[in-house]
This record gives structure tokens, C-alpha cells and sequence, in this order.
């Protein structure tokens, strides 16, 4: 039943593959994984249950005294091991990515190589995770230290398979934590060669575990009392979900969410610039991206930039290739990417400039949507308010500065904005009033690089107000022990020496 072309895939506990316990060889509890390309069956994922997240759970908690123990230098040695591995297996990986995601190859190789930049943030931790220390008072001094967590849950998404676990675990385990990670059941294959690499790194056995399946892994992870603290990025529902239960239990959260990400072209932008970005910003990864920014809105009717939009748009093709747009990732996908176009159309005012939806029915095979722009009229389109997540692009034109910034701000996300301009007077007038996390000047898609955490605001992030990545991880992932110490008797002691 799974053949070598659909092979299952295993869930890995204590450095090893294991069969998920209450499943055994059967299919009844597995998932079909898909390649977006052609919709054929690659593989089959089970649904582990919370008997093996206590297995998973287990090794990680046994792992840790002795990782927590070793020196951060010596944690960081297995990550430069690991980084040279990621380098040399980067073409693999990214081939995995397009296989299971349907990113094409360039963005695929792309992530990978982000992902491996959150590696180089980890293994610099030595230098830069220290704690502090100050004379308080005569003879008194006080440092602090950080101290990691135990084992710490990550959960992540289907639409960067290496990128995303990358943010979490390289800083985890470097600041000494042991982790069970969650992928994304539509996407587990690549981060099962992930854990070879860390194993042939040199990492010990139990401190990275990869647990397969849907909610209820992610609720006996969150329920356990041996995990200490969850991160989770998915959608905005389920992510102000995971953000609540571990609320409850008085555990440290940090759960990131969805997006609807605003550009605003001012009349002084330059159109060559601004109208290749905002289509490489919607477009990209067939607008499978947090940080892609699908609402244009341009301040008066910029009829030359929508013009070079549309004929930037309609030379998009479809397909594996760099510059190509590849699938968006399952049915349900399409259909509801689908039903946002079919409501614009419906929409009084509403013009479909440039219209994905024939991708659909030339593609026979796989799921298909092709570069989509819509010009609005009526500022109430639900396209110009909720996440699609596919390449779906709305532009909007607004009378004032003022008017785009009242859109902006009132969307209940807030990841990502962008002005488009040649003056920085402007620019510094939108970046202090967009309520967005991560804001960009003439770039679409801001991703703050290390080390530079990555974040938005409102409904993009629920939990603890860390940030990931950068400083920010280091944060979330340790916890500062302070010390207060006195070596010499001191005269005129006060009850405070
Ligand atoms: P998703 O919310 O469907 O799934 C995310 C993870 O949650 C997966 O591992 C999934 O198995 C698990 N899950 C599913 N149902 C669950 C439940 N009821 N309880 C607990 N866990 C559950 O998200 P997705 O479709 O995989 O990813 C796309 C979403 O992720 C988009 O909304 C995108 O904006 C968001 N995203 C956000 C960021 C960010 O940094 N803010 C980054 C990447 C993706």
C-alpha cells in the first residue's frame, strides 16, 4: 500500500524514524500528500495522536540535561556542521520544496538559503547572548544570566517547509533547548531530510523531534506539562486558538498569524520600480507568503503604474522555472481563491484588469491560478479586506494620504505595509502611522534579515510579544536568571547589602 513513489512518511523521536503508534502500517489513519503540480499522490502522512507526542516528548525531556548543559560554543559547533550540510544539500532541499509545495525553483532554493541565514544568526550566539553585569552598590553586584526553557514546541505552516522551522529551531537548541517540532501536514517531507542533516551534524539524539499530523498533536503538545513554551505560525483563527490554551496553562506562546499587507503608491513613486514590485510582491510564491502585499492602493488614479501592472502581469507563465508562477497548494485552495474573483466580478464597479482564472481549467492537472488584478470601485470588496492567500492583486485609488492610512489602519491585520515614493519626508510620514509590524520603503515584501526579528502587529501575532528570529527568538527561547552577589563584608551595612 505505500509503494516507493507514495512512501510514508515517519514520524522522528529520539534520532530516529518511528511508525506513529496507534497507526502501525495501515492507511486508515494517514493523509495523502499531493504535489501541487500535478495533484498526484507523493506520499502519505499519518495522524499522530498524543501517545506519541508523550514518546516525542519524552526523548526531548531526557535530551535535555546533558544539551543544556554543554557550553553554548560547543551547541553552536554542531550548528556551523550544520549550515556546511544545509549549503551542500541546498539543490535537494529546494527540489523537495517544489515538490511538495509547488513554489518554483528559484523561490524554493531562496528559502532554503533564509532559512540557513537564521542558522548564522544562531551559531554568532556565542558572541552576542551574553548576559549582564553591574556594580549596584558598593560591593554588590548583580548579572544575569539566560537560561534555557526545557523542551519547547514549534509548530509551523505548509508555505515555507525548511524557511519557517528555521526560525525557530537553530536559536532554540543554541540557547540550550530541546524541541518537538510539528510540520505542516501538507508539506513533511523536507524537514524529514532536515533531521538527518542535524544527526550527521552531530546533534544528540532526542534534542530535535518531528511529530506528523494536524490539531490534535498540536493540543497534547500545548496540554503537556514538559513543554514549557509553544511557538505556532499559521493562520490568524487557529493561531489566537493556540495563543489562548496556552494562556490558560500560564505558558509562554508566541503565535504568529495571517496577513492582508497594503502598498500605497504615492504620485512622485517611480513607475518602473514600484510596478515590478508590487507584482513581484503579490505574485511571488504565488502569493503564498505572509509578507506578500495584495492591496494597492495608489493616492489619485495612477493609470500609467496600473497599466505597466496589468502588462507585467499578463507575461507571467506558469511553471517550475525562475520568473514562473507555479501552483497555489491544494484544491480547497483554488476554489476559495476562486470564489474572491467570482465575488469582485459580482461586485458593482469591480473590474477583473487581469483574470487567473482560466490557469484553472488549461491546468487540467494540479492546482491552478493564475496572476489575477482587480480594480475596485467599492471599498467594501471582501478581496480588499481578508486574506486570499493566492496571487490575487486589489487596487484601490484614494483621494488622499490620509484615506489610504484610515484602509490600512483599520485592517485587523497587521504584518506588512509598503510606501512607494522618491521622498523621504513621505515615506517617514507613512512608516509612523501604518500599523503594521514590518514596514517597507519601495519594497513589497519588507522581511526584516538578520539580525532583525520578524513580526507584525493586531491580528498577525497573538502570545507573549516577542518576536521571532534575531533578538527576538533569543528572547522567547531563554529566560533570564538574575543573580545578586556580595564578596567582601562591607561597613555600614544596610539591609540591602
Ligand atoms: P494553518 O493555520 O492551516 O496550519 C498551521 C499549522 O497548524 C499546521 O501545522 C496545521 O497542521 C496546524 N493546525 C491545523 N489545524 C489546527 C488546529 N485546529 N489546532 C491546532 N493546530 C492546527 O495555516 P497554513 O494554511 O498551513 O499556513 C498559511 C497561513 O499561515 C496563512 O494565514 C499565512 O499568512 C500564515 N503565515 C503567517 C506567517 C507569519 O509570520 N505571520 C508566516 C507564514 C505563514
Amino acid at each position: 500500500m505505500f509503494t516507493e513513489d507514495q512512501p510514508r512518511i515517519r514520524n522522528w523521536i529520539n534520532g530516529q524514524f518511528v511508525d506513529p503508534v496507534a497507526t502501525g502500517a495501515t492507511t486508515q489513519q494517514y493523509l495523502a500528500v499531493t504535489s501541487p503540480y500535478n495533484a498526484k499522490v507523493i506520499g502519505h502522512v499519518p495522524l499522530s495522536t498524543a501517545e506519541d507526542v508523550n514518546q516525542a516528548v519524552a526523548a526531548a525531556q531526557a535530551a535535555f540535561p546533558a544539551w543544556s548543559n554543554r557550553t553554548i560554543k560547543d551547541r553552536a559547533a554542531i550548528l556551523i556542521r550544520f549550515h556546511s550540510l544545509l549549503t551542500k544539500h541546498a539543490n535537494q532541499l529546494a527540489e523537495m520544496v517544489v515538490l511538495e509545495h509547488g513554489k518554483n525553483k528559484a523561490e524554493a532554493l531562496a528559502s532554503v538559503l533564509k532559512g540557513q541565514e537564521t542558522v548564522e544568526y544562531a551559531l554568532s550566539l556565542p558572541q552576542v547572548a551574553q548576559g549582564k553585569m553591574l556594580e549596584v552598590s558598593r560591593g554588590i553586584t548583580c548579572y544575569d544570566t539566560r537560561v534555557p526553557l526545557g523542551v519547547v514546541a514549534s509548530v509551523v505552516p505548509f508555505n515555507f517547509p525548511v524557511m519557517v522551522p528555521m526560525w525557530t529551531l537553530p536559536i532554540a537548541i543554541a540557547m540550550g533547548n530541546t524541541m518537538v517540532l510539528k510540520p505542516s501536514e501538507k508539506v513533511p517531507f523536507t524537514m524529514t531530510k532536515i533531521v538527518e542533516l542535524l544527526k550527521e551534524a552531530g546533534l544528540p539524539d532526542g534534542v530535535v523531534n518531528l511529530i506528523n499530523g494536524t490539531a490534535e498533536p498540536v493540543n497534547a503538545l500545548i496540554d503537556h506539562p514538559d513543554v514549557k513554551a509553544v511557538t505556532f505560525v499559521g493562520t490568524s483563527h487557529i493561531a489566537e486558538m493556540v495563543s489562548q490554551r496556552c494562556h490558560r496553562l500560564n505558558k509562554r506562546v508566541l503565535a504568529l498569524g495571517g496577513a492582508k499587507n497594503h502598498m500605497i503608491s504615492a504620485p512622485d513613486c517611480n513607475i518602473e520600480m514600484t510596478s515590478t514590485d508590487v507584482v513581484n510582491s503579490y505574485s511571488g510564491c504565488s502569493g503564498q507568503r505572509c509578507m506578500a502585499a495584495t492591496v494597492l492602493l495608489t493616492i489619485g488614479h495612477q493609470q500609467e503604474l496600473i497599466d505597466k501592472i496589468v502588462a507585467k502581469s499578463e507575461a507571467l507563465r506558469a511553471g517550475s522555472h525562475a520568473g514562473e508562477v507555479g501552483p497555489v497548494i491544494d484544491r480547497a485552495s483554488v476554489e476559495k481563491i476562486t470564489r474572491y474573483i467570482n465575488e469582485a466580478e459580482s461586485s458593482a464597479g469591480a473590474r477583473i484588469l487581469v483574470d487567473g482564472r482560466p490557469w484553472t481549467k488549461e491546468h487540467q492537472e494540479g492546482f491552478w491560478v493564475g496572476p489575477t488584478v482587480i480594480l475596485h470601485t467599492n471599498k467594501e470588496d471582501a478581496a480588499l479586506h481578508d486574506e486570499i492567500f493566492g496571487p490575487v492583486l486589489s487596487i484601490l485609488a484614494v483621494e488622499a494620504a490620509e484615506e489610504a492610512l484610515a484602509i490600512e489602519n483599520a485592517n485587523p491585520y497587521g504584518n506588512a505595509a509598503c510606501i512607494y515614493t522618491n521622498s523621504g519626508a513621505t515615506a517617514d510620514y507613512f512608516i509612523k502611522r501604518f500599523s503594521a509590524g514590518m514596514c517597507g520603503v519601495n519594497i513589497g515584501v519588507a522581511v526584516p534579515r538578520e539580525p532583525f526579528s520578524f513580526g507584525g502587529w493586531n491580528k498577525s501575532r497573538f502570545g507573549n510579544h516577542c518576536d521571532i528570529t534575531g533578538d527576538g527568538g533569543v528572547e522567547f527561547f531563554s529566560t533570564r536568571r538574575k543573580v545578586t552577589t556580595k564578596w567582601v563584608p562591607q561597613e555600614n551595612a544596610s539591609w540591602m547589602s
